[in-house]
């Protein structure tokens, strides 16, 4: 349960199926487990990140499942911007 912004500090409310900063508007979905709120810069950052373990295993493979467990068992949902970009670097895509 979230219930303060990690960015402004401000009441977090649950809007659909995210959790959301009624402020900045951060947000993370509520079904993800340990989620860490996001906002627009690290969201983009995690929908690159989704875009290339897509690549990499859904199509690959492996199952979804196994990819999380081969990815230290981590849902970009509970990465920070830092994590995202080294997840990226390790994974030899340039973040420009
Ligand atoms: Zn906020």
């Amino acid at each position: 349960m979230i219930e303060t912004c990690r960015y402004c500090g401000y009441k977090v409310v649950i809007n659909g199926p995210n959790y959301e900063c009624v402020n900045c508007k951060a947000s993370v979905g509520v079904r993800i487990k340990n989620g860490l709120l996001a906002d627009k810069e690290l969201r983009l950052l995690r929908v690159k990140c989704h875009q290339l373990f897509d690549a990499q295993w859904v199509f690959g493979k492996v199952t979804r499942s196994q990819a999380y467990i081969n990815n230290g068992n981590k849902h970009f949902g509970q990465m920070d911007k830092e994590e995202c970009l080294s997840w990226l670097n390790e994974n030899g895509h340039a973040v420009n």
